[in-house]
């Protein structure tokens, strides 16, 4: 249909569909297609350029489809809500946010590694001051939006209290309170995918990214094959959320001993406390970690990135789990990786290769303690020329006996361990509970 469809002056395709009336207009409207390149006056961007104003804002708009100068639109997976509350009548399509008041509470950057268009590719280093360096294109009436931002917080956690009470923490008051509280500050981080330089990181080519991408999404976004002249994305997805304990300007000092983990989302144990695995004791175990770095005069940080289940999704990850305690011999070590494989095709999803780009948007250089045992995160990590010290692992204790499966899997796969690797035998000894225990 898009691509049959008459180009009016200003290069945007105008069709008279049968489109329902949404609820703030009482007649059918026409649809402004955006797949037909010529004759917009979106400002340019220069991906990697040293300063904001060289750079260039995302507009991600869609009141002016001529400002736009991104494919996709912002706010990642819930720009299908807002599309909902428009659709539903609950929010006016023009309504532009006021940001008065909304500034980071902390300045972060701009750092050296912002002016490398290969160090960050997945995120806008500027999402969090657009206020401030594109203040004139907002004054002319662009809508820019923020696709970042910097507050502050207390974090309460049951695991920090117990580790109060038994003596593991001590309340400082700058850090800890006597309470349990964690004083954080935190940022919320929008997906902003500069198309070439994802590609680069993946191996393949640009038009093989954006071509499969178009399709894969059901041919959501047109522009991914009809508009090269947009290199910036803004997916459908989630984001990531920082946690830092102490000063965020430390973290670009390699001086000050930064305690870092970057934990990817599992809803079951993150914050239901399913047992099958190790995410929340390992997430909890993090937040001591970097708890205990900052009272020493360092710095944490936890990033946390929304890909569920290896990225594959819960229902995926719910099948699988079904799949394991269903097979012969029963949920077994050495089985681990090949059910989850059975099910979605592939082991993991998550692929590190674009997590250390929010390291290098905080500016780290060197992490002194890295709290996870993943060797694909270590090797995206070091891979992305960030010095790591030690590798800190779970402490057995804290692993639940139902995800001793995973772990032996993982530690068999190439996982970080101090200890022992179980062998093959080991790995084939069901270790798992079944699904009516
Ligand atoms: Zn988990």
């Amino acid at each position: 249909m898009s691509e049959d469809a008459p180009s009016n002056a200003a290069g945007s395709a105008t069709i008279t569909a049968a489109v329902p009336a949404s609820p703030n207009s009482p007649q059918p409207r026409h649809i402004r297609l955006t797949s037909h390149s010529g004759g917009f006056g979106g400002l340019p961007i220069q991906w990697g350029a040293a300063t904001a104003r060289e750079r260039g804002p995302v507009v991600g708009t869609t009141l002016n489809i001529g400002n736009r100068n991104v494919i996709g639109t912002h706010s990642g997976s819930y720009s299908v809500y807002r599309a909902l509350a428009v659709a539903a009548g609950a929010l006016k399509r023009e309504h532009r946010a006021d940001l008065t008041n909304t500034a980071p509470t902390d300045i972060i950057g701009p750092y050296p590694q912002w002016a490398d268009p290969a160090k960050i590719v997945s995120l806008d280093p500027w999402g969090a001051v657009i206020a401030d360096v594109y203040s004139n294109e907002l004054a002319a009436g662009y809508d820019i939006r923020p696709t970042i931002a910097v507050t502050k917080a207390h974090v309460i956690l049951p695991e920090v209290i117990e580790a109060l009470q038994k003596g593991r923490l001590k309340p400082d008051g700058r850090f800890l309170t006597s309470g349990g509280a964690a004083v954080v500050t935190k940022v919320a981080v929008e997906p902003v995918w500069y198309l070439p330089g994802v590609a680069r990181r993946f191996g393949c080519t640009e038009a093989a990214l954006r071509r499969v991408l178009f399709e894969e999404t059901g041919g959501m976004y047109p522009e991914l094959v009809t508009r090269s002249d947009l290199e910036v994305f803004l997916p459908p997805i989630g984001g990531q959320t920082l946690y830092i304990f102490g000063n965020p300007r430390d973290l670009a000092n390699p001086d000050v001993e930064l305690t870092a983990r970057v934990h990817d989302e599992c809803n079951g144990s993150d914050v239901f406390g399913s047992d099958i695995c190790t995410c929340r004791p390992y997430l909890t175990h993090a937040i001591e970690e970097c708890i205990q770095g900052a009272q020493r005069g360092g710095v944490g940080l936890v990033a946390y990135s929304r890909k569920e289940g290896r990225a594959l999704g819960e229902v995926t990850k719910f099948l699988v789990y079904n799949a394991r305690k269903r097979q012969v011999g029963g949920d077994t070590a050495d089985q681990y990786f090949a059910r989850t494989e059975c099910v979605a095709g592939v082991q993991d999803m998550r692929f590190q290769e674009l997590m250390p780009d929010v390291l290098h948007w905080l500016g780290i250089t060197k992490i002194h303690r890295l709290v996870s045992m993943s060797n694909m995160k270590y090797d995206a990590i070091t891979g992305a020329g960030i010095e790591v010290g030690v590798r800190v692992n779970i402490p057995d204790e804290l692993i639940p006996a139902d995800a001793r499966v995973e772990m032996d899997a993982k530690m068999a796969a190439g996982y970080f361990t101090p200890g022992a690797v179980p062998d093959a035998e080991e790995l084939k000894l069901a270790k798992g509970r079944a699904l009516n225990e």
